[in-house]
This record gives C-alpha cells, structure tokens and sequence, in this order.
C-alpha cells in the first residue's frame, strides 16, 4: 500500500486511513466471484466496520447488509441500503430492536432461540405483520481460529442445536404471524484453512435432506461469513482469495431448485483497505530495550489487547533503506496490554514520524472507546 503522505498533513492523528481504490477493487472481486454462480447473494457484515464513506461504497457496489443489532439496522437505511436487503442476527434482540426491525420490513430476522422466535411472533401479531425469519443453527463446525471468534461450536451460544432444529422449525410453521423462510449459519472469523466451509457444507446438506424428508420447503440457505484476510502480508496480498472461498459452496453446498445462498462477509471486505496512521510521540531508552510511544493506543485499535492480534507496523515518513533499529511499539494508556509490536525492526524512529498499523478496516475504528477519556479517532477516506 502506498500511503498518501502529504495528504496526511495537518489531519489530526490517530485517525483511520482508508484506500477507496483498494475497497473498490475488492467489492469488484467479490462481485465478479459470486455472479459465477446462480443464487448467491453477498451481504457485507456492517459490524466490521460503519465509517459512513465506506458503507456509501458498499452500497454502491450492490451488497446487502448483515446487522447484529437495532442501532446496526439503523445505520444501513441510513446509509442507503434497502430494507429488502437487510437481515438481522444475534443472541439477543431487544423488543425495541425487533420492533424497529419490523416497522422497516426487513429481508429477514435471523433468529437464535424458541423464545425468540415467540417474541417476534407477539411483536409482529401487534403490527399486523408477518417477519420473516430464518433459524441459526449451530453447526457444531470448528473453525479453528482464535476462541473468541469461533461461534459454531455446540459449547457457543449462539444458534439453535442441531437436535432442538426439527422441533423448533415445527413451532415456526404453526406461529401465524412468522413466515419460515430458511437456515442461517455462521461458524467465525479469521477463517484462513477453507476445510472448516467444507465441514460446514456437508452439515448443511444433511440437515436440508433431513428436513425436505419431512417436507419443509426451504427458500433460503445463509452461510454466514468468517473469511479471513492475511494480516502478516497484506501488500502480497490485498484482496483476499474470494474465488477459492465462492468455489468451495459452489461445489460442496447441493442447492435445491430455486433455492439462495446468501453470505455475510465483513473482515474480508474491509480488513486490508485500512490502516490506523499514528504519529510518534517519544522514543524512550529502557533498560533493555527501545520503546517506540504512539499517539494511538488499544483505545484505537483493541484487537492486539483483546486477541494477542498483530498488525503490521510501518514507519511511514522515515526513509526506507536507512538503518534499522528494534524497539516495542507501545501505545499510551496505562495497561500493559497497550502494546502493538514487540522486537520490530524499524527504519530508525523518532518523535514526530508517522507509522501505520497495517490491515486494520475491519474491527479497528468501530471496536475504538473513549478508555481513558480519549477521543474516538477519524477517518479519512482517499
Ligand atoms: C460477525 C458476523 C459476520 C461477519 O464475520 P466476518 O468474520 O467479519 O466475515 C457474519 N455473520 C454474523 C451473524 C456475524 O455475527
């Protein structure tokens, strides 16, 4: 990535840097990859990342919009998404989030649990409506990433066990103000081995045939999404292997006639268009070690302090085949998990140099917080 660095001048840092060109190709990508196949509908997941531009961009490009909460479906119609392409997930919908959801007649409400589905049924019987609904199962798919981003596993809480399914798609049928539209899967994110999309296919064939046995017409299959992109070279590579990813359901997932598959993507979409650009502060002499102290910390960009996530650092400003020094690169709040890089080797850094923090569009600037009374940092989108 080339970073437009005199059009950093006079921006206040940390703010977030995103590259619209590589946003744009990668939507072209995602685009091009799923029109291969008849049926395949793409959402961008929007809690990866709710920067007005780039969800302007998104829009642009024709997606739909996954949202996990009220406030999350706000944003899409304010962003100008369709209602029709709207659909909804999470463990716990509030009434209200319900409600709004029902007034703005959304695709489709992805629905967690019985009692969930009954609440809906109750709020959308007061409104004179019918929702839409598809039940998420949980696949019980390891997906082998981090454990805090793996939410297919029968220990997780999200979704609705595989042996509760045929009881619970029962209920859905008998409810008047529902209408059964589908299954819904998600099995977590960074997923970077595609085998754990494989695993995922042929549970859902199973449990389609299962139920096509007992006569439930299904209209809708929604995988979720979960892709990863490569963190450690994001210059090799920017865009993210949405052929192999697209392929995989195009030949593992068995669509019955006239059937959707629809997909829920956020870190691929926007992880590699974005960088947090930070200025040094101070470059402190430890005991044995050099520090390198930014202006932006894990109130910024959690994911290093949350997940023991690295992001690639870059001294932006300063020359890149002069000498090389090693220092930890730290942020400046007062908890030690306030750390970006431990050992990097870095063109020599001084104060007032600006680095970035590479891959850091999805799960960076709307995971920021105010810890500390701290600004939430901007964006600038060129
Ligand atoms: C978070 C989430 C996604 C997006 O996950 P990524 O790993 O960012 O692609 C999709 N669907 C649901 C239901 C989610 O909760």
């Amino acid at each position: 990535m080339k970073f437009p660095v005199e059009q950093f001048q006079g921006v206040r840092t940390p703010f977030y840097y995103y590259d619209r060109k590589l946003l744009e190709q990668t939507l072209d990508v995602i685009n091009r990859e799923a029109a291969r196949y008849a049926g395949f509908h793409v959402h961008y997941a929007v809690k990866a990342n709710v920067d007005p531009t780039v969800l302007g961009i998104v829009n642009a490009a024709g997606l739909g919009c996954d949202c996990v909460s009220g406030g999350e479906v706000e944003v899409c119609l304010k962003a100008g998404f369709p209602a029709s392409k709207v659909v909804f997930a999470g463990v716990g919908k509030a009434d209200w989030e319900i409600n709004l959801a029902l007034d703005a007649d959304i695709a489709c409400f992805n629905v967690e649990s019985a009692p969930e589905l009954d609440v809906i049924n109750e709020l959308a019987q007061a409104k004179g409506k019918v929702a839409r609904v598809a039940l998420r199962v949980n696949p019980n798919v390891d997906a082998h990433t981090h454990h805090y981003i793996t939410t297919g596993l029968s220990e997780n809480k999200f979704g609705i066990s595989m042996d509760m399914l045929d009881m619970i798609v029962q209920h859905a049928h008998s409810l008047p103000n529902i209408s059964f539209e589908g299954l819904h899967f998600h099995i977590g994110s960074q997923i970077l081995d595609l085998q754990p999309f494989v695993d995922l296919c042929n549970t859902v064939n199973r449990l389609q045939d299962e139920l096509a046995a007992k006569g439930v017409k299904i209209r809708t299959i929604n995988v979720g999404g979960g892709l990863g992109c490569d963190y450690e070279h994001p210059d090799e590579h920017p865009i993210p292997d949405f052929a192999s990813y697209f392929k995989i359901f195009a030949e593992h997932l068995v669509l019955h006639r006239d059937q959707e598959l629809h997909f829920e993507l956020g870190r691929s979409v926007v992880c590699q268009c974005g960088a947090l650009i930070s200025r040094v502060l101070y470059v402190k002499e430890g005991v044995k070690k050099k520090f390198v102290i930014l202006d932006a910390g894990m109130s910024d960009l959690i994911r290093p302090a949350l997940y023991e996530a690295h992001h690639n650092i870059e001294n932006i400003t300063a020359p890149a085949n002069g000498p090389k020094e090693k220092y930890d690169v730290v942020g400046p709040i007062c908890e030690s998990s306030d750390t970006f890089g431990k050992d990097e080797v870095l063109p020599v850094t001084r104060r007032g140099d600006l680095v970035a923090l590479r891959s850091a569009g999805a799960y960076g600037q709307i995971m920021a917080s105010n810890y500390n009374c701290r600004r939430i940092p901007s964006s600038l989108v060129l």
